[in-house]
């Protein structure tokens, strides 16, 4: 019977029911960092229990890691101690531990790909909600919170239900400055950010298979935000020319036989899927958020809503977010004041981003006012950034270039908003108080968005601000 990726990872890695019904849901790869596992290791250790597979459970630091100074001890004494914890519990268990300046530190779901732990046909976990990124390579990848960690921990295994699926297909080809970061944004607008409550979110169609393995990163990393529990997309060359080479993926004759098993999990051509819609690309603008969610997002070219045009309850919601923003109803998007700029972040903290960036920033200069950071999303993707001169770029065009971690995505760290500052953000979530105060406002947007922003000192269209233009 033809099969969706979906059914055949789940499949392959069911072993077992559970007396409440759910399934018993092998996990491949256990991701953890500082945050969620600490106390997922004390709850494992007050009921006796170890690690059941340490070699497929692998360790980072990135919520809490300042991005100034990383020598220890840190200066804030809490930040000092969850990752001695942390070290101190994988050194214990025999987790490998992606520690400070070891090469290998960065974000969770930039270091498992850049690593080539991250591969196709997995299940994954991780105490993260953005875990979805991984499901680029074609993976069930899933966020989990700290007693699933320790589920995971104890047992390899994840209690689960399965997932309908949703095939979302975008055809054709993005305009000049229309990035994957757009894709996504103007995919949870359409469906709202409940819209895939109860799914796995299959991405397909002629608009992602063109894109690189970063691209489709950045939008698996965000299908959480359209209430997806994971998105995934299906391996294919781009895939395993990604992944060619990459340390912990096998090497030479093993490669060819690893790639015949990750082709055989893309969906089959006559696969069926619970629901299917079909996007397409010249209908994608640069796009930004107005509001408090993921889905209040326009193109640069519209206006915010009018509470007076909106139906039901829907009107609260946008009443309340047009409040917290201090945004007029029908305000052109388009020339709203920024105070900070950040580019950074799971879902667009990659090497191809700042390239991306770095291309357009060359000879100009952030305008006054704005605090500008850029935040490489690993010490690997710092390096290599380094390497091609482009934190000269950024430093030369007005950004501070900063040490990997995930920054003011989340503000666990000294990275912050400060009072009602407004945010042009490559991050994922523009909730109330996301980055660091609880009256900052964040604007979500693709990286050269920002660049853009940053430039002006308010909202901009890329296209305008560069001179893309279909030929270029
Ligand atoms: S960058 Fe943001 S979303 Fe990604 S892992 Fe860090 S805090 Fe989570």
């Amino acid at each position: 019977m033809a099969k969706n990726l979906y059914q055949k990872v789940w499949d392959d890695h069911v072993v077992g029911q559970l007396d409440s019904g759910q399934n018993q849901l092998f996990i491949a790869l256990h991701l953890i960092h500082e945050v969620t596992s600490p106390q997922a290791f004390g709850m494992l250790k007050d009921k006796g229990l170890t690690v059941r597979y340490p070699s497929r459970t692998f360790a980072t630091v990135d919520h809490i890691i300042p991005t100034d100074n990383q020598s220890r001890p840190l200066q804030d004494d809490m930040a000092e101690k969850m990752i001695q914890v942390l070290s101190d519990a994988t050194a214990e268990a025999g987790i490998e531990f992606f520690a400070p300046q070891s090469g290998n530190q960065g974000i969770v779901h930039v270091v498992g790909p850049e690593l080539g732990l991250t591969q196709p046909g997995m299940t994954i976990c991780c105490g993260d909600s953005h875990t979805s990124t991984h499901g680029a390579f074609g993976c069930i990848a899933l966020g989990i919170g700290t007693s699933q960690v320790r589920d995971v921990l104890a047992s390899q295994t994840l209690a689960m239900d399965p997932l309908k699926v949703r095939r979302i297909l975008v055809e054709g080809d993005l305009g000049p400055g229309v990035t994957a970061k757009d894709v996504v944004l103007h995919i949870i607008r359409t469906l709202g950010v409940n819209g895939g409550v109860g799914y796995a979110y299959e991405y397909a169609g002629s608009t992602i298979a063109a894109m690189s393995m970063e691209e489709r990163m950045t939008v698996c990393n965000m299908s959480i935000e359209g209430g997806a529990r994971c998105g995934y997309i299906n391996p294919d060359a781009t895939t395993f020319e990604y992944l060619r080479g990459r340390e912990r993926v096998p090497g030479g004759a093993d490669f060819d036989v690893a790639v015949e098993k990750w082709q055989a999990y893309a969906s089959d051509v006559d696969a069926t899927f619970d629901d299917e819609i079909v996007l397409q690309a010249t209908d994608i603008a640069p796009t930004v958020t107005w509001g408090i969610t993921p889905g209040q997002a326009i193109s640069i070219d519209e206006s915010t809503p009018d509470p007076e045009q909106v139906e039901g309850l829907a009107r609260n919601l946008v009443t309340d977010a047009l409040e917290y923003m201090q945004l007029a109803p029908s305000t052109p998007i388009k020339g709203v004041a920024i105070d900070v700029a950040f580019i950074g972040s799971c879902t667009n903290g990659r090497l191809s981003d700042f390239e991306a960036v770095a291309t357009l920033i060359q000879g100009h200069h952030v305008a006054d006012g704005v605090r500008a950071i850029a935040v490489p999303g690993s010490e690997k993707v710092d390096k290599a950034a380094r390497a091609l001169g482009l934190h000269e770029i950024f430093e030369a065009a007005g950004f501070e270039w900063r040490l990997p971690g995930c920054s003011m995505c989340l503000a666990m760290n000294p990275d912050k908003l400060m009072g009602d500052e407004v945010c042009a953000s490559s991050s994922n979530r523009n909730f109330i108080g996301r980055q660091g105060s609880s009256t900052g406002r964040t604007i979500l947007m693709s990286p050269v968005m920002v660049a853009a922003a940053a430039l002006r000192g308010q909202v901009a269209d890329v296209r305008e601000v560069f001179g893309l233009t279909q030929a270029s």
